[in-house]
C-alpha cells in the first residue's frame, strides 16, 4: 500500500490501515522511517483534535481494569477511544505486562475502540517518538479519547505527560507512609490523582488515602493556568465501575477551561518544542553510535583512560570528527 492510500483509509477510519501505519512508524529501517515520516506529514494538516489523556501508576494498581471499565464508560458516551502504551521495561521483563492485549478483553473487542500493545524497545526516546507518532495516527483516525499508559517508572511519566493534555495517576489505597513512596515531580505533573480499588474491604482505607493525597496536593505550588480546585485527588473502583463517570467529569471541567483560557494551546506548542529539543538530541546521539564516530570515541577513551588527554578535549575531537561545533579548537 503506499502511502497516499494509506493516508485516505486513515482518514476514513480504517483500524487495519491504522494498525499497518503503527507499524511502520514503530519500524527502525530507514525507507520505513522516511514513508512514516512522509505519511505523518502528509496527515498534519487533517489531523482532528483528540483528548489525549496520560495515565500512569505502578504494576498492580489497576491500570487495565480501569482502562477497560473507564474506555468501557466512554464508548458507551459514543466515544470513540484509542489506547496506546509507553513501556520502557518491556525488554528488560520479556512479556510486556502493558503488551498484553488479553487484558482488556471487552474494551479491545469494541469497535469504538483500538488498543495498541507497547512497541518493545529498550531506548526511552525511540519509544517516545513512536508513541507520540502513534498519538498523531490515531487522531488522524478521528478518536475522540486517546488514552497513554506507562508503568510508574520515573522518567517514563515525564515522557507521557509531554504528549498528553491530561494525566492522570492511579494510586492504590495504602497507609500513611507510602504517601512518601510518590514522588514529588510526579505529583507535580498529575492533574487528577485516582486512588483505584475503592471498594469492599478497601473503601475506608481508599477514602483516607485521598484525603492524605489532597492535602499534599494543596502543599505544591498553585498553578495559575488551571481553576483552583485542580490538580485535585478523587476515589474511584475500577473493578465496580464507581466514579467514572465523575472522573470523565472533571477531565472535562479542566480541559473545557483550559480550552476557554487558551492554556491548551499553548501546552500542546510547549510540548511541540520539548520534542524538537528532544529529536536533536537523540539525533545526535544517533550520531555517536556510527562506526566512525565509535572508532574515535574508543582510541580517544583510550587515551582519556591514560591520563593523557583532557576529557572535555577528548569529546570535542570526537565531535569535531562528526562536524558539530564545540568551543574548543582541536587538531582534527
Ligand atoms: P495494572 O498492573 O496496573 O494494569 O493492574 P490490573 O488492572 O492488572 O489490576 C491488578 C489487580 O488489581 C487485579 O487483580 C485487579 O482485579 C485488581 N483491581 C483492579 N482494579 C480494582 C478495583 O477497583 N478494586 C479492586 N478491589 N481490585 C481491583
Amino acid at each position: 500500500m503506499d502511502i497516499a492510500e494509506l493516508r485516505e483509509k486513515i482518514l476514513k477510519q480504517d483500524r487495519r490501515a491504522l494498525a499497518r501505519a503503527i507499524t511502520l512508524v514503530e519500524s527502525g529501517r530507514a525507507d520505513h522511517r522516511q514513508m512514516a515520516s512522509d505519511l505523518l506529514e502528509s496527515l498534519r494538516s487533517e489531523t482532528s483534535q483528540a483528548m489525549r489523556i496520560g495515565l500512569s501508576g505502578t504494576p498492580g494498581v489497576g491500570k487495565s481494569t480501569f482502562i477497560e471499565s473507564f474506555g468501557m464508560y466512554l464508548t458507551g458516551q459514543g466515544k470513540r477511544v484509542a489506547v496506546l502504551a509507553v513501556d520502557p521495561s518491556s525488554a528488560r521483563t520479556g512479556g510486556s505486562i502493558l503488551g498484553d492485549k488479553t487484558r482488556m478483553e471487552r474494551l479491545s473487542r469494541d469497535k469504538n475502540a483500538f488498543i495498541r500493545p507497547s512497541p518493545s524497545q529498550t531506548h526511552l526516546g525511540g519509544v517516545a517518538r513512536r508513541t507520540r507518532e502513534a498519538v498523531a495516527l490515531c487522531e488522524a483516525a478521528g478518536f475522540d479519547i486517546i488514552l497513554i499508559e506507562t508503568v510508574g517508572v520515573g522518567q517514563s511519566e515525564t515522557v507521557v505527560s509531554e504528549m498528553s493534555d491530561l494525566f492522570l495517576l492511579l494510586l492504590a489505597p495504602a497507609g500513611g507512609d507510602e504517601l512518601q513512596g510518590v514522588k514529588r515531580g510526579i505529583m507535580e505533573i498529575a492533574d487528577l490523582i485516582l486512588v483505584n480499588k475503592a471498594d469492599g474491604d478497601l473503601k475506608a482505607t481508599a477514602t483516607r488515602t485521598c484525603a492524605d493525597y489532597a492535602g499534599a496536593l494543596r502543599l505544591l505550588r498553585k498553578r495559575p493556568q488551571d481553576p483552583r480546585e485542580f490538580p485535585k485527588a478523587m476515589t474511584v473502583s475500577a473493578l465496580e465501575e464507581h466514579g467514572l463517570e465523575k472522573a470523565w467529569s472533571e477531565m472535562c471541567t479542566l480541559s473545557d477551561w483550559r480550552k476557554a483560557e487558551g492554556h491548551w494551546d499553548t501546552r500542546r506548542a510547549s510540548q511541540a518544542q520539548f520534542w524538537f529539543h528532544e529529536e536533536l538530541r537523540q539525533g545526535v546521539l544517533v550520531q555517536l553510535e556510527t562506526a566512525q564516530a565509535q572508532a574515535e570515541i574508543q582510541e580517544n577513551l583510550a587515551k582519556v583512560a591514560t591520563l593523557q588527554m583532557a576529557p572535555e578535549r577528548a569529546a570535542a575531537e570526537v565531535l569535531s570528527a562528526l562536524n558539530i561545533q564545540t568551543n574548543l579548537k582541536t587538531r582534527k
